[in-house]
């Protein structure tokens, strides 16, 4: 027998754990259906080493209910996974969500049935759930991409892909140890797979640009200050483009009014303070090619200022627009590459020849492996949608429906999927923004 409900959230991540608790609040009968086997969504499945927020802490929070802000305590400025997930953990208990939460189930399917105007949710149990609505709260970042690399499955060593990371800790004491992708996961993880690893081996396809983290235990009098005045807090920064950081927002000066000298020092007061604020350094730093040169150029000298040898720090140095692929955060990214036990391949022209069951080949060269991790980022924004058999009026599929690219309304709903909605997927704020606030 179909179980019936006014709402099926697919996903307990974020989005779907509010989603849960504002249904309740309409009085509409709720159920989520999660793969995982617990909540947190990104970071429930993102356990690498190094995993951390960069959004600061204060910011990456619900701010529906005031006792939950006021209560709950981050410990450094820029959250490690660990604590996000005792954070979502906590949310779920607080309001009590897991009772309508099926754990471990995957939903395959969603057909919208036009006689009856509901729709007809299959999991991979094969059990079907009807409902009115359908809220796909799945994620911008949840089906990994492994890339087709020729003898991929020959490898003999341990594999492993970022977002995809193991629930228990993986030991890499002794173990030479390769990364594929220098994303932002590369990122966070290289400095501590390095510490822990007898080699690493970087394969890196385009250098990406990368700002430090600074990040620190918070100073609980900042806390006080800012639990002394959350809605507004929160409400300035509702007001900045990105929905956080009105403590340092964007500089409203365009850089063709600042004199060189003033340039320098703004771009060195937001590399000292850290995070994606480097961004805000000028007005038109987004806007103006000169503007944006100046800022990638400041960028490229920290690598030469840091990195030792002239030749690795040329290859970490990325050419493109500063800003327009997403900022990286980091703690000593670029130090790292300083160790003796690290070493950065270059693949951006000849790629990787294969991976072999050694190790992975290179231009004619072996490189040596006990384990290997992918760190190759996502099948982003439709990955995971399209993956669900979604079918709407006239029993249009939602990959026909996309054939011309994902159209949606505001992000939020698709024309001919009625009462289907959408929270961070194509067309929202998604990943430019502070996803928690945009999400709520
Ligand atoms: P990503 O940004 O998509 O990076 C994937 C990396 O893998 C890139 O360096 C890419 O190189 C490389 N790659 C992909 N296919 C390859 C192939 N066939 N051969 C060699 N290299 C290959 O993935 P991600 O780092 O997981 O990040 C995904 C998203 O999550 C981003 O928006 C990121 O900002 C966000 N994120 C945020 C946080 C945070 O809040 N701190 C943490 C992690 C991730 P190319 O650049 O050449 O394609």
């Amino acid at each position: 027998m179909r179980e019936r409900f006014d709402i099926v959230i697919v996903g307990a991540g974020f989005a779907g754990l509010y989603m849960l608790h504002r249904a309740r609040k309409l009085g509409l009968a709720a159920r989520v259906f999660e793969a995982g086997s617990g909540v947190g969504g990104t970071w429930y499945w993102n356990r690498y080493p190094g995993a951390r927020c960069d959004v600061e802490s204060m910011e990456y929070s619900y701010q529906f209910d005031d006792a939950l802000q006021q209560e709950w305590r981050w410990s450094e400025r820029f959250a490690t996974q660990p604590e996000i997930m005792r954070y979502a953990n906590h949310v779920a208990d607080r309001f009590e969500l897991r009772k309508d939460i099926r754990f471990n189930t995957r939903v395959v399917a969603a057909t919208y049935d036009e006689a009856a105007k509901r729709w007809t949710v299959r999991t991979g149990d094969g059990a079907e759930t009807s409902a009115q609505f359908v809220v796909m709260a799945t994620g911008c970042l949840s089906s990994t991409n492994l890339p087709d690399i020729k003898g991929l499955e020959s490898f003999a060593g341990a594999r492993y892909h970022t977002g995809e990371w193991p629930h228990e800790d993986v030991d890499f004491t002794g173990r030479r140890v390769g990364v594929i992708g220098t994303g932002s996961s590369a990122i966070q993880s290289i400095p501590i797979l390095a510490e822990r690893a007898r080699t690493l081996t970087v394969f890196q396809r385009t250098a990406n640009y990368t700002v430090p983290a600074r990040n620190a235990p918070l100073d609980p009098d900042f806390v006080a200050r800012i639990k002394a005045d959350y809605p507004a807090f929160r409400a300035r920064n509702s007001l900045q483009i990105n929905a956080f950081g009105s403590n340092m927002p964007r500089s409203a000066i365009p850089a063709r009014e600042l004199s060189p000298e003033e340039r320098r020092t703004a771009l060195e007061a937001r590399w000292r303070y850290g995070g994606l604020f480097f961004l805000g350094a000028f007005g038109d730093l987004l806007l103006d090619p000169a503007a944006n040169d100046e800022a990638a150029e400041f960028v490229r000298e920290k690598i030469r200022g840091i990195v030792r040898n002239p030749e690795v720090a040329r290859l970490l140095s990325p050419r493109q627009i500063i800003g327009c692929k997403r900022l990286c955060v980091d703690t000593d990214y670029y130090a790292t590459f300083n160790r003796p036990n690290v070493r950065l391949v270059d693949i951006s022209e000849t790629g990787i020849d294969e991976v072999t069951p050694r190790g992975v080949r290179v231009n004619g060269t072996s490189h040596e492996l006990d384990a290997l991790v992918f760190a190759t980022g996502f099948d982003a924004m439709t990955g995971t949608l399209l993956r669900i058999d979604i079918r709407g009026r006239d029993g249009r599929t939602l990959e026909d429906a996309w054939r011309a690219g994902p159209r949606t309304y505001l992000g939020l709903s698709v024309a001919g999927f009625p009462n289907l909605f959408l929270v961070t997927g194509p067309g929202s704020p998604s990943v430019l923004t502070n996803m928690i606030v945009s999400i709520e």
